[in-house]
């Protein structure tokens, strides 16, 4: 009998340590579901916050790049740029324009600005665009900081529209954006709407002769179109430069480009940094 009973307690206690385990199971699965659905929960919102962002992101590059037209999209077209303008050269490369039928773009520089203002008006007038090239047109200078850079162009800015009452946003940084417009540069200027343009056809006219950078910029037309991309040409307002202006022209005409002006609409071509840039001073 006394062996009966102990057999039935045992039976209990293993009965109650079972169910108690079981309890025990279920309340940490539970713990685990309940655990399991924060997470989800916090994916969920986690994910949504990405979608949001994504879709920010995304309307504000689609704004961007929509209304904004793509260049290479453009068949048979060149843009002539000329930098450091304008001087006494200009006239001769306006009157080389006009009788070949071109559009050009002209990044000035603010000081010869207001010693020349006719020849701006004149730039205008025969429908050609002007962009800003800064002030001192020294690296030092315009390069020390965001702010001084940006001045530069401000300055630039209220000069052409004091003189002419046309606003420009375009620009050409000195010696071109590479190696010193780091990032932080090109957002402050593109906070201020500035579009800034570099060249992906070199003329070299500085420092080469007249026929040698003619023959060097056709060379490099010819490559540019086998790959489809359209010029962008970097000149400068001298005499060499505009003497042999006709000799690039001709070549232009009777090869059917369309030699056209930069305007606000069109999506501004720039050196990418990719690790070339640094801080002027980043030396010092
Ligand atoms: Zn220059």
């Amino acid at each position: 009998m006394k062996k009966h009973y102990q057999i039935l307690i045992l039976f209990c206690l293993i009965l109650m340590s079972g169910c108690q385990q079981n309890h025990y199971e279920k309340e940490i699965s539970e713990e685990t579901l309940l655990s399991q659905s924060i997470t989800l929960d916090e994916n969920k919102e986690k994910e949504e916050l990405t979608h949001t962002e994504e879709k920010i992101e995304n309307e504000a590059t689609s704004e961007d790049t929509e209304e904004l037209i793509d260049i290479d999209t453009e068949d048979n077209v060149v843009y002539l740029t000329f930098d450091d303008g304008p001087n006494l050269a200009t006239s001769t490369i306006l009157e080389v324009l006009q009788e070949y039928d071109a559009e050009a773009t002209f990044f000035l520089m603010e000081p010869l600005m207001r010693e020349y203002p006719q020849l701006v008006q004149n730039i205008l007038d025969e429908n050609h665009a002007i962009g800003l090239h800064g002030v001192t047109h020294n690296k030092d200078k315009f390069y020390e900081s965001e702010q001084s850079a940006l001045n530069e162009m401000l300055q630039g800015q209220e000069t052409l529209k004091d003189l002419t009452g046309v606003h420009t946003n375009l620009i050409r940084t000195p010696y071109g954006s590479i190696p010193y417009l780091t990032e932080s540069y090109r957002e402050l200027f593109q906070e201020n709407n500035f579009k800034i343009w570099d060249w992906n056809v070199d003329s070299s006219d500085w420092s080469l002769t007249g026929q040698q950078y003619v023959d060097s910029v056709i060379n490099q037309i010819e490559k540019l179109d086998q790959a489809n991309i359209t010029p962008i040409i970097l000149l400068h307002d001298t005499a060499e430069t505009a003497e042999h202006l006709p000799t690039l022209l001709t070549y232009l005409k009777n090869n059917h480009f369309t030699m056209k002006k930069l305007t606000d609409q069109l999506k501004p071509y720039q050196f990418s940094c990719h690790e070339r840039c640094y801080r002027l001073n980043s030396g010092q």
